[in-house]
């Protein structure tokens, strides 16, 4: 495993994300936990120390489960990180309330949260924090002077109950750059969506340009963009295989995420053992990256520039109303975009009448969750005009 050197910590440049562990059933079922629990243990086997989770991953779950699989090993042995989730909380006229999924659920302050994490992951530090998304609909209350977030966290790390204090990030570059200049010189390190397509579909270079220019390192999720590099569809992927036949697609994220640096840890949402021993092989060798890797990459992102840049994260589907599995459906609409004569009809005979795009009803609730700015009825109308016409 290749590390990083931050502050006096030897991070691993592979990190671990508890947000896609392997489910039971299709849909949002439970964590398999014997099977997450065989991909956490390989993970740190092979040389991992950094674990990312959140307070809603998983519905909840994520946390105390990847907590209580750590715990095996020596407290000091590995680095927990979690966040706090303002991005899916309200605060007015005093009132604090969740959002989403959590909507209805009580919640007293953010110090409530925090103490709640602690007890649930049943430590009594967290190595990493973050405030989850900072972005456009989160920076008025992360910013709020009575609400007072990040005080709060300042004081916790003051009393070591928080080692190291970052963000994650889906917003604009002007908003993150607003958060930073407000709470200038407090946040260690900021969570990027960051890959190769992202770096200029989404135009993620300024974003990792602003913060190399203030100092600030660049920990990334999304490397593989929610599996879509592991799967780039036909034409990418004969331009990889035609020019390293024996690497996987997902390898070629990585390998290119490497190439910058100022990018420290590489979170990828790990779901099988093979992507553990995938992702190993890649992150604990130092390879050269040639001007024609990176034309390979230059021709992949023009063959996939059209796609639908969904992630996979789900925050939508927890506000439709029509309970459509969204990113199913986005997927669906992707590999018809590659492929559109494919025999799809194996895959279209799995989807429920209810499942259908046709059932969305375009109450436009989903398209305010979603962090990459989809149009997302607009997606499922086009979508169900190309099955109607299959
Ligand atoms: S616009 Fe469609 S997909 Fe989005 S929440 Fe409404 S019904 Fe669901
Ligand atoms: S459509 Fe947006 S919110 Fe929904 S899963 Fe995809 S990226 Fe996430």
């Amino acid at each position: 495993m290749l590390y990083t050197t931050f502050h006096d910590l030897q991070l691993s440049r592979l990190g671990m994300g508890a947000m896609r562990l392997p489910n039971l059933g299709e849909r949002r079922g439970p964590i398999d936990e014997p099977a997450a629990r065989a991909v956490i243990e390989a993970a740190y086997a092979g040389g991992v120390n950094y674990f990312d989770t959140a307070y809603r991953y998983h519905g909840g779950a994520s946390e105390p489960f990847l907590a209580r699989v750590l715990s095996q090993y020596p407290r000091d042995s590995y680095y927990l990180a979690t966040k706090l989730p303002g991005h899916q909380m309200t605060y007015r006229n005093g009132e604090l309330a969740f959002t989403g999924y959590l909507s209805g659920e009580p919640v007293q302050s953010p110090a409530t949260i925090f103490e709640d994490q602690l007890a649930r992951c049943g430590v009594e530090y967290f190595d990493f924090y973050l405030l989850h998304n900072v972005a456009e609909s989160s920076l008025p209350l992360y910013s709020d002077p009575q609400l007072a977030v990040v005080d709060l966290l300042l004081e916790e790390k003051r009393r070591g109950r928080i080692r190291h204090l970052g963000c994650s990030s889906h917003g604009r570059l002007e908003t993150l750059q607003q958060f930073l200049d407000r709470f200038d010189g407090v946040f260690e390190f900021v969570q990027l969506q960051l890959n190769y397509l992202d770096w200029i579909v989404q135009n993620a270079r300024a974003r990792y340009d602003l913060l190399t220019a203030r100092g600030i390192p660049v920990w990334v999720m999304e490397p593989v963009r929610g599996g879509r590099l592991a799967a780039p569809g036909t034409q990418a992927e004969a331009l990889l295989r035609a020019a390293r036949p024996e690497a996987s697609y997902a390898s070629w994220a990585l390998r290119w995420l490497k190439t910058l640096p100022n990018v420290g840890v590489v979170l990828s949402g790990m779901t099988t053992l093979e992507q553990v021993e995938d992702n190993l092989r890649t992150m604990s060798t130092v390879e050269p990256w040639t001007s024609a890797d990176q034309a390979t990459i230059d021709a992949v992102v023009a063959a996939m520039a059209d796609t639908v840049p969904c992630t996979a994260c789900r925050y939508c589907t927890e506000l439709c109303p029509q309970e459509l599995d969204i990113p199913r459906l986005i997927a669906l609409y992707n590999e018809l975009a590659f492929e559109p004569r494919a025999d799809l009809s194996a895959v279209l005979a799995q989807l429920d009448p209810e499942d259908l795009p046709s059932n969305c009803i375009a109450c436009r609730s989903c398209v305010s969750a979603c962090p990459q700015g989809i149009e997302i009825p607009d997606v499922l109308a086009r979508l169900a005009e190309r099955m109607a016409a299959l």
